[in-house]
């Protein structure tokens, strides 16, 4: 990328949201000489990945899985810091736990010695089919990063014209992930395992493609972490960054529109009343909402988006056993869950959730003696499950998910909560403005990878440009920071930089 010398004037370009994408294309922007002004309806930067912090407990409110630590450490280098001086990682081994309701159990670790060991004790003679799955994996994971990824390419037959023959054939677009994963494990629960990572992605393992086997190897090969200060930690770094750079951060400012003229992009109106001149805007606000609310267009881009979810922050006096700090329960109907949730929207019978009990890895996150739980239920979204009473199905879900710990020795007993916050997907669309209470985004099926996802930059307004979840390259903290650099590169290049 270019450097302010290279640059002929100062530019300037306003971020509307001040999400992970947000930040990180602020900051890339700002680096290639970029006079940048960053705009947050909330009272502080992170979006999803924000902070609950009350009677002495620090909760994430959204993201806590941090993998792929290496796209951070990148963000650093090309600003010419150190990550290490700004976020401290501890890492989290064994990673996650799957959890059935007969009791059965299956835990992850990037030690591979115990990582076999597990597999042995669920599948004897499993130790082949592991390794030829995390090579086969490894090969994906290199080509995806290496040769897709990245790429602003919006020609499909380029993109995909960058793989050679054997690249194709093992990039697996055409298999699910489910049975990408069946050539390689005979057992059912590794199997289902493994492809739960599908409803992050807004799929199930059988819609998915094979491709996103990288996902549980990226996390097995690159470690599952945890910011010391919890996942705020990195928001806390990233702003840091930002503002040691320049990047001028203006929260409680929400954006009302997007305001043009002859197609292109001349300011931004604010909810109060003020208004500023930009000749460059990147929304971070999800694309669908961009489009409808701060563009006021009838429809938005057409695209799948990911299920919604309940989540649950209980401030917990003592101590809780018997359970780790990352922890998938599954249910038995593990593929009529799926359908529940992705076809028939409606919110399972059977749920299948997380827990997060961050304060087992990072004691700071609670007082002494005290547990800091954070639970998340997948729902359908919004427009599939029509009128809800949220506040009873929340005091449903949160019966049957306290029922199902129970059932594992697992007892947490709501009159020791020092407090609770619930986040019902209504709540998460309002906060952050997720289209169709949507958690994760725009899904990534087939035809929402690479230049068939929504573009990086608006097709009809020149000067708009995209980042977050729902554009390229996807979903997740460590794709929205790749994407922050991918739109200064689109940026530096439509405007003629
Ligand atoms: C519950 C949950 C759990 C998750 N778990 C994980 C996980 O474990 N690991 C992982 O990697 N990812 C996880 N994700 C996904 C990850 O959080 C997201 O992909 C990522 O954080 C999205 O970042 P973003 O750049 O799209 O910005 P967002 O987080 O969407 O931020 C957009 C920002 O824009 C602001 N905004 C909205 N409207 C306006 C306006 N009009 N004016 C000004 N500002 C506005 C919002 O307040 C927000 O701060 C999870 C998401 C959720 C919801």
């Amino acid at each position: 990328m270019k450097t302010i010398e290279q640059i002929p004037f100062p530019r300037r370009a306003a971020i509307i949201g001040g999400g992970l994408g947000g930040l990180s294309a602020a900051i890339h922007l700002q680096l290639a000489g970029y006079l940048v002004t960053l705009y947050e309806s909330q009272p502080r930067v992170g979006g999803r990945a924000n902070l609950i912090a009350r009677a002495g407990f620090r909760f994430d409110t959204g993201p806590s899985l941090l993998n792929y630590p290496w796209v951070f450490e990148e963000l650093f280098e090309a600003a010419g810091r150190r990550f290490e001086d700004y976020v401290e990682l501890i890492p989290v081994d064994p990673s996650i736990r799957f959890v059935w309701p007969e009791g059965g159990t299956f835990t992850l670790s990037s030690q591979i010695d115990r990582l076999r060991e597990e597999c042995e004790r669920l599948e004897p003679g499993s130790s082949p089919g592991l390794m030829a799955f995390l090579a086969d994996a490894e090969f994906k994971y290199n080509l995806s990063f290496q040769k897709l990824v990245r790429r602003n390419e919006d020609n499909p037959i380029k993109w995909a014209a960058a793989m050679n023959v054997r690249e194709m054939r093992s990039s697996a677009v055409w298999r699910s992930l489910y049975s990408e994963l069946n050539r390689f494990f005979r057992n059912p629960r590794m199997c289902e395992a493994l492809g739960s990572y599908a409803m992050y992605l807004g799929g199930s393992p059988w819609t998915l493609p094979g491709l996103f086997s990288i996902l549980p190897y990226g996390e097995l090969a690159h470690g599952l972490w945890l910011p010391k200060g919890g996942i705020y930690g990195l928001v806390e770094g990233m702003e840091r960054l930002a503002r040691e750079w320049g990047v001028t951060i203006e929260t409680n400012k929400r954006v009302a529109r997007i305001v043009t003229a002859n197609g292109r992009v001349t300011g931004l109106a604010f909810k109060d009343g003020s208004t500023a001149d930009w000749p460059v805007v990147v929304s971070n606000v999800d694309v669908p909402t961009t489009q409808t609310q701060l563009l006021g267009r009838s429809k938005p881009t057409k695209m799948r988006m990911t299920p919604g979810v309940i989540t649950y922050y209980w401030a917990i006096k003592g101590k809780v056993d018997n359970i780790k700090h990352h922890t998938i329960f599954l249910p038995d109907d593990f593929k009529d869950s799926f359908a529940d949730l992705l076809e028939r929207g409606r919110i399972p019978r059977n749920l299948p959730f997380y827990v997060s009990v961050p304060s087992e890895t990072d004691a700071s996150l609670a007082p002494e003696g005290c547990t800091a739980v954070f639970v998340l239920v997948p729902t359908p979204r919004l427009s599939e499950l029509g009128p809800m009473e949220w506040d009873k199905t929340v005091a449903d879900v949160r019966a049957q998910v306290l029922a199902r710990l129970a059932s594992h020795d697992i007892h947490i007993d709501p009159t020791h909560f020092a407090f609770e916050d619930i986040w019902s997907p209504e709540a998460w669309a309002e906060n952050f403005g997720l289209y169709d209470g949507s958690a994760f985004g725009a899904s990534h099926t087939l035809f929402q990878v690479g230049p068939m996802r929504a573009k990086n930059y608006d097709r009809a307004c020149q000067g708009l440009y995209y980042v977050g979840a729902s554009t390229t390259p996807g979903t997740g903290m460590p794709m929205v920071v790749l994407g922050g650099e991918m739109t200064a590169r689109r940026v530096l290049r439509m405007e003629g930089v």
